[in-house]
């Protein structure tokens, strides 16, 4: 516990604050990509001990909350398959498609079931070789390379009752979609540290290259989240703009190689739907073809109909930094943690469930 007391320790928390407010500041407006931010800023209240010139939006950086209505709707396609276990992480079961949610699939008699790793559900194709496993893989960049291991385990057991539904995307290109949007002007981004992990911090070097927009990579306790909000602050006063790192604890300039490896070995890049960014060139994961016979999507005939978002849901918004969730009409009254609309308040990353149980006033200082 010592180790995670050391990133709470309030005296270093506050020498942070202290240094950014005893600077002139312009007006500074960033977003933190990474859902893990959003409800470690709110839960440990950092918004408020920020100097007032700095204003933090969310992004869409919750991989629940970004999978999109369309591929709910593929999950559940696949859910009533006669035969099939679908496997999933728990969030996914209460996000509502078009076609309702999987946990409707299943009170119907689907055989849904929730797992906490691929290999979970890699057991389960073991031990039930007559039916059809699928893993729905939704993550970033952190989750991808474990569901590669999963396959390379499948094939190397001789499984031939284990497929996945790789709904996997990649952050760099979100990002790059909210900068090009021009929707909201943003003057920094506190990087995602466990994405980062993986990928390092050179993957993040385009943005102060070809936007002149500083980045600091973060981890997920009060002083890593407000080191990065330092890192930023000092290079826009000082005017600058390049990568920084406030997780070398874990985070290296390359990244974790073993992990990439295997997920290059594994999956291509391809172009994928977010909610809230639409179709996102290049950014996506889809099984390469050395290992297509495990793609749900082509061992299986489902119908992909395009769907729009809950009715009243502005997810969408949420997730571009538009619109903060208690500004939504339905926030706490119609929509909340025992009865979610929309992703952002159902996932345990989402926005929206982070401003109801951690609270926020923060919006009402927002700049226009
Ligand atoms: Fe959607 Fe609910 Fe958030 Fe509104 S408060 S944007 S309905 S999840």
């Amino acid at each position: 516990m010592k180790y995670i007391d050391e990133f709470r320790n309030a005296h270093l928390a506050h020498a942070l604050v202290k240094q950014m407010k005893g600077q002139a500041l312009p007006p500074i407006r960033l977003m933190e990509f990474c859902g893990g931010h959003t409800h470690a800023i709110l839960r440990f209240g950092i918004r408020s001990l920020l100097p007032m010139e700095v204003e933090m939006l969310s992004g869409p950086g919750c991989p629940v909350c970004v999978t999109s209505s369309t591929d709910l709707d593929r999950a559940i396609a696949l859910s009533r398959i006669p035969g099939v276990i679908l496997t999933t992480f728990g969030d996914m079961v209460r996000v509502k498609g078009s076609q309702g949610s999987l946990q409707g699939e299943r009170a119907r008699g689907a055989d849904v079931r929730i797992v906490y790793s691929p290999l979970d559900a890699l057991r389960l194709a073991e031990n039930h070789p007559r039916r059809s496993v699928i893993f729905l893989g939704v993550g970033f960049e952190t989750t991808a390379p474990g569901v590669a291991a999963s396959i390379l385990e499948a094939e190397t057991k001789g499984l031939k009752n284990y497929f996945v539904l790789s709904l996997h995307k990649l952050t760099p290109p979100a990002t790059r979609a909210i900068l090009d949007a021009g929707e909201v002007r943003l003057t920094g981004i506190l990087g995602p540290g466990h994405v980062t992990t993986v990928i390092g911090t050179d993957a993040w070097k385009f943005l102060p290259i070809q936007y002149g927009v500083p980045i600091a990579v973060a981890g997920f306790e009060p002083v890593d989240i407000l080191q990065g909000i330092r890192m930023l602050v000092d290079q826009i006063s000082k005017g600058q703009a390049k990568v920084d790192n406030a997780y070398s604890r874990s985070v290296l300039p390359q990244g974790n190689r073993t992990a990439l490896s295997i997920m290059n070995r594994v999956f291509d890049v391809c172009d994928a739907e977010w909610r809230g960014l639409g179709t996102l060139s290049k950014s996506g994961l889809q099984l390469c073809t050395e290992y297509a016979r495990f793609d749900a999507s082509k061992a299986f005939q489902i119908p992909i109909v395009s769907s729009g978002e809950p009715p009243g849901c502005r997810c969408g918004e949420v997730l571009r930094g538009l619109l903060f969730p208690p500004e939504c009409s339905l926030f706490r009254r119609v929509c909340n943690l025992e009865n979610p609309v929309g992703p952002c308040m159902v996932s345990s990353e989402g926005a929206c469930s982070a401003h109801l149980q951690f609270g926020d006033n923060g919006h009402e200082d927002r700049p226009d």
